[in-house]
């Protein structure tokens, strides 16, 4: 083992309590000098090296509490590839802490036993439309309600939102049935209004990697929803994640909604695979967006059904009593009876894979048509 210099400071910006772990693949007809050189500059990084030499090829084992770019290994002469074995991200990972957090609104506990429904419209339109949507996922057994203010819409023409008064509108509706309240913030400059009426603030996938609204939300005493990038790997994901842990917020919960593939049958690519995936490199809860997922209300049920089965936290759901008029997403927004269908088959799949749903309203005594 060649040993670097250790001397209590960590000149490469790491905090030096995690380790970074890699592995230098050589090339084949690498020299002796390629070698020695990769090693040297490996031990003047501050980092351990292992050599393991088989007949034709070396491999370099780097261990490590500083921070080193891999891409400015990989260039050296003689460097085949380079492998990062340990996660860029270290609070949002399950090797910094292997138990689920869970992430308590109140009573509602995101990330237990209980796969937590939200659901409500896209939009709040006005407050009859709200309180119907309030009234019939409460019934349904949601436990929060969900509803935007400030709308992030891919036109400048398109309804924006209605801002302080939709809040006001998703407030009272969510009062009157006694569910929490998520709502968007696309702005720094909006975080202390949507805080004063939301219990959870939703950041979208258009700003998943707003850095500066990250790092501001890691400020906030709320829980954060950070849905998935419409181009966004998890890593990346999980990086803008850890922009709010980073913060000082421990309360991030993470939200796939779909990402963009070549495929155009369906709004986005609902991608299932990504909740396994997370619940192995993340001790954060997940939730699934089955409506933006499949951009159409009749996909919307085998999507959700398919997340919970995959071992979902939570669902977050759009639903409007008048879909066909609504303001925005109404193609992908269900009909009440439609949620509590849902909700009813849910109840079924949960307990499969020793989950449970809302399991103290009227609506499991049976769905309504
Ligand atoms: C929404 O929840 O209505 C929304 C705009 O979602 P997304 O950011 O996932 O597109
Ligand atoms: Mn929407």
């Amino acid at each position: 083992m060649k040993r670097g210099g250790r001397n209590g400071t960590n000149q490469n910006g790491g905090t030096g309590c995690e380790e970074n772990v890699m592995v230098v693949v050589m090339q084949e007809r690498a020299t002796e000098e390629q070698v020695d050189a990769v090693i040297a500059r490996l031990i003047e990084l501050g980092m351990d090296v292992h050599r393991s030499s088989g007949a034709t090829r070396t491999v370099l084992g780097v261990v490590g509490t500083n921070k080193i770019d891999p891409g400015l290994i990989g260039i050296l002469d003689g460097v085949h590839e380079v492998l990062r074995i340990s996660e860029p991200y270290k609070l949002a990972s399950r090797t910094f802490k292997p138990e689920d957090t869970v992430v308590s609104v109140g009573d509602v506990r995101i990330g237990g036993d209980e796969v937590v429904v939200m659901a409500g419209p896209c939009s709040a339109e006005t407050p009859a439309q709200v309180e119907a949507a309030a009234a019939a996922v409460k019934r349904a057994g949601a436990k929060v309600l969900r509803g935007g203010a400030f709308k992030p819409r891919s036109s400048p023409y398109s309804f924006q939102g209605l801002g302080e008064p939709g809040l006001v509108m998703l407030r009272d509706a969510a009062d009157h049935h006694d569910l929490k309240l998520i709502s968007e913030v696309m702005d720094i400059s909006q975080i202390e209004l949507v805080g004063k009426y939301a219990d959870i603030f939703q950041v979208g996938a258009r700003n998943m990697q707003n850095f500066t609204l990250l790092r501001e939300l890691g400020r906030a005493r709320k829980p954060v929803l950070l849905k998935r990038g419409i181009s966004a790997t998890i890593e990346e994901w999980l990086l803008s994640a850890e922009y709010i842990l980073a913060g000082g917020n421990g309360d991030v919960i993470l939200c796939e909604r779909g990402i963009r593939t070549f495929e155009t049958a369906t709004r986005n690519t609902f991608d299932v695979s990504a909740i396994p995936v997370v619940k192995k490199l993340s001790h954060l809860p997940i939730v699934a967006d089955p409506s933006h997922g499949a951009g159409r209300r009749d996909m919307v049920a085998p999507m959700a059904r398919a997340a919970v089965a995959a071992g979902v936290d939570g669902l977050i759901i759009e639903v409007h009593h008048d879909p066909d008029r609504a303001l925005s997403d109404g193609a992908q927004s269900m009909f009440p009876a439609q949620f509590d269908r849902v909700m009813a088959e849910l109840r079924i799949i949960a307990p499969a894979i020793g989950r449970s749903i809302c399991v103290d309203t009227p609506a499991r005594h049976g769905w309504i048509r």
